[in-house]
């Protein structure tokens, strides 16, 4: 028997416990960096391994290092382990027990593919040219738990730092289920924030010109915003802007002294986001001023653009393609206008992230979203996805220590 029917054998002799792991942290979701009980499970699924593991401290990480066979360099996986506040509406027998609190983005089955993998690659250990260091992640749901812990060192967790890293993500209505898709280059958006406050001076809603209208220059920025997207961006370089929130006023006549407004940007490049953090802010600026009013315009920076290393995207497509068939693996045409602090790791170090369909329905383009109270996930993927990672990992190995 090859290495890969080996490990392909014992991936799947894995699933039904997978499935269960997978279940059972389904039920207990938590949000946010402290995952107490989300830590513990996976320490505890580690137990017995000898891996030499460690916990975070500004959040509940587990870092896991597993030492190879033979000497070489050691190479990153990735699982980001957080829920969402969102209250399931799946109905499915292993649905959240915890009120608002819902695993809609997959992340426990990244969680139960990496503890497969780890426990899968802890098996094969003898065979590895170098360690692996295990990345469970709190906080990728707009907590930059990936920020924190490589502040934390999880790069160096093997005592030099990682030659590349991999870290993959579940999509319920993407891609045919089972099937791989990644894209060299930019995958996914950055994701910042713009907070704007227009300060006027409020008055009587019938005599304006004695007031400075503050909704009037806000509601005229959150156009000029769209404009200023479609006039001053490449169309091949794009960039989003939606203005998600938006308050003022009181009452239909009174003009207010403040109107405030937050909209998330997204961009694909370094340049476009560069861009657009000074212009957005200077166009609040100039607007506001044209009008003699005041504004408090801030661009806060949130993920940058997650850029996979045009080799390392060939290596992953000729993996999934090797491993599963050609049939399973689909390029990706376009970038994601979705986020992910993975960038933050990609930006370190050379490495890919990859999609996989994971649709309980055959057709996938009807199942509700990732992020919905009804986004299901199948349980069919979780040993293909511990076989991926797990082959990555044995790959690159190889490749990396051939490259010395
Ligand atoms: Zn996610």
């Amino acid at each position: 028997m090859t290495r890969s029917e080996a490990l392909r054998e014992d991936a799947r002799a894995m699933q039904d416990e997978l499935v269960e792991l997978r279940h059972q942290l389904h039920r207990h979701p938590e949000v946010g960096l402290q995952l107490p009980w989300t830590q513990e499970t996976v320490i505890g699924a580690l137990d017995g391994l000898g891996l030499e593991v460690s916990t975070g401290t500004a959040l509940t990480s587990v870092t896991a290092v597993l030492r190879g066979g033979r000497p070489g360099p050691a190479v990153l996986l990735r699982g980001d382990m957080d829920a969402l506040p969102v209250q399931e509406e799946t109905g499915l027998d292993f649905t959240s027990e915890v009120d608002g609190a819902m695993h809609a983005c997959g992340h426990d089955l990244h969680t139960a593919m990496l503890v497969g993998a780890a426990r899968l690659l802890h098996a094969h250990r003898a065979e590895l040219a170098g360690d692996v260091v295990f990345m469970f992640q709190p906080g990728e749901e707009g907590w930059d738990g990936a920020g924190r812990m490589l502040d934390e060192g999880v790069l160096d967790a093997a005592g030099a730092r990682v030659s590349s890293a991999y870290g993959m993500h579940v999509m319920s209505a993407m891609s045919p289920r089972g099937q791989f898709t990644t894209r060299p280059g930019t995958l996914m958006a950055a994701s910042d924030e713009l907070r704007v406050t227009v300060r006027g001076s409020g008055g009587h809603g019938s005599a304006p010109h004695l007031a400075k209208d503050p909704i009037v220059v806000a509601a005229q920025l959150v156009g000029d915003l769209q404009t200023l997207v479609t006039r001053r961006f490449d169309v091949f370089d794009p960039v989003v802007v939606t203005v998600g929130s938006f308050h003022a006023g009181t009452k239909r006549n009174i003009i207010p002294d403040e109107a405030t407004f937050q909209a998330t940007v997204r961009s694909f490049s370094a340049e476009a986001r560069d861009r657009m953090r000074a212009e957005s802010v200077r166009l609040c600026e100039s607007v506001a001023a044209g009008y003699g009013l005041e504004v408090d315009a801030q661009y806060l920076d949130e993920y940058p653009v997650t850029v996979n290393d045009a080799e390392h995207a060939a290596f992953a497509a000729s993996v999934a393609a090797e491993v599963f068939g050609d049939e399973r693996y689909a390029p990706k045409v376009f970038p994601q206008s979705g986020s992910e602090d993975f960038s933050r790791v990609l930006e370190e170090v050379p490495g890919c992230y990859l999609f996989l369909g994971a649709s309980p329905d055959e057709d996938y383009t009807a199942s509700p979203n990732n992020h919905s109270p009804r986004a299901q996930f199948s349980d069919e993927v979780l040993s293909d996805g511990v076989l991926l990672h797990a082959e990555l990992a044995v790959r690159a190995l190889d490749r990396d220590a051939a490259a010395g």
